[in-house]
């Protein structure tokens, strides 16, 4: 009956669409976001200074301001940097260029879902290795892949998500070695972890790094992202990205946060803080277990069904992550994102009262 819709891709059809639970909850901590908003006294400063801008006008032609800003802020010339809508969209743009029907993609799972979701919309063949054991990036698996196939493109999340380990740095350049293809090192949390693979860029041309304005950097509601990589391959994926894909509003913002780095470290330190101290208070509830992580979350085993807490979690206002039909290794888990105190404290004592 509906055989237009036989027009769309098989890839597209076979697949269900990226889903989050859209409720309001008073603890949210299920998208591993920043808990601290930016102060009042910059929002009304920035919202100030924007009413003077014309909102009439296409942002400028190619982000310039935030590409040199950026540019100085992480030390690398700018002709490496793209900007975008998010890290996602970057994702989205270096697979448009990168991948088609019947290329590979090499992916360690359980991972970050849009990778495998992006990549059957561009009908990638999708290789995908599990994490070890102990949830350590599966080298040697990797590095036996490389050899036997022809992969166009390997993406590695460094602090994975949801399992938060990173890829050490000497696994990385033995992967660099052997592979031909691509590799593409998402840094989303990279501040977390305080890791990053930026120095091998140098040595490895084909290495591409994605980080996000949206975790340690609290404008997750603004969608600003960016991409590291060898000027020839970001002439190439720019030739794919959207003009005006920043829009005038986040690009301001974004231009004026770098300005206050100092929000983002303080942050990221009560963060960190705050990570041990829930991970001390779990491990004394005995039936929970806090799996390490280096990230902004970490993701607990749970001693009854995961669904089942999950729920009772949210009745008491408490959103974590289910991610307990990710990957069958992770039955039994749930995802949770460091919150500020009072928030961490509210999902300690929902937890004490579920299970005890
Ligand atoms: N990479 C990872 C590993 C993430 O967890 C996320 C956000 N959930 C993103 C990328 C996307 O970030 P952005 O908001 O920049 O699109």
């Amino acid at each position: 009956m509906n055989d237009f819709v036989n027009n769309i891709k098989p890839s597209v059809r076979a697949i269900s669409a990226y889903h989050l639970n859209g409720k309001q909850y008073e603890v949210k901590l299920n998208q591993n976001e920043n808990p601290y908003d930016l102060p009042k006294w910059l929002k009304d400063e920035l919202l100030d200074e924007f009413c003077g801008f014309a909102w009439n006008r296409y942002p400028s032609f190619g982000n310039l301001r935030l590409i040199e800003k950026l540019s100085s802020h992480v030390q690398i010339e700018p002709n490496r940097i793209l900007v975008g809508n998010g890290s996602n969209e970057l994702l989205q743009t270096l697979m448009a260029v990168s991948l088609s029907a019947g290329k590979k993609l090499l992916l360690v799972a359980p991972t970050f879902l849009i990778y495998h979701q992006l990549g059957r919309v561009a009908e990638a063949d999708i290789c995908e290795i599990e994490f070890e054991e102990d949830w350590s990036f599966p080298v040697n698996k990797i590095l036996s892949t490389l050899g036997q196939e022809q992969i166009e493109l390997c993406i590695f999340c460094s602090p994975n998500s949801p399992t938060g380990a990173t890829l050490k740095e000497s696994d990385l350049i033995q992967i660099l070695k052997r592979v031909k293809g691509l590799v593409l090192v998402d840094e989303a949390y990279h501040e977390f972890s305080k890791t990053s693979c930026l120095e091998l860029q140098s040595d490895f041309k084909n290495l591409i790094i994605t980080r996000t304005f949206s975790k340690a950097m609290g404008l997750a509601g603004l969608r600003i992202g960016y991409l590291i990589a060898h000027p020839a391959l970001i002439t190439e994926i720019n030739k794919a990205r959207l003009p005006y894909n920043l829009n005038i509003f986040s690009e301001f913002v974004a231009l004026k946060l770098l300005d206050h780095y100092d929000l983002v470290n303080k942050n990221v330190e009560k963060i960190l803080s705050e990570k041990e101290r829930l991970t001390r208070e779990l491990f004394e509830l005995n039936n929970v277990t806090p799996l390490p992580s280096e990230a902004n979350f970490f993701m607990i085993k749970t001693p009854t069904r995961a669904p089942e807490l999950f729920d009772k979690l949210a009745d008491k206002g408490v959103l974590v992550r289910d991610i307990s039909k990710y990957h069958p290794r992770l039955k039994n888990h749930l995802r949770i994102s460091i919150g500020t105190p009072e928030e961490n404290e509210n999902l300690i004592n929902s937890l004490k009262t579920t299970l005890f």
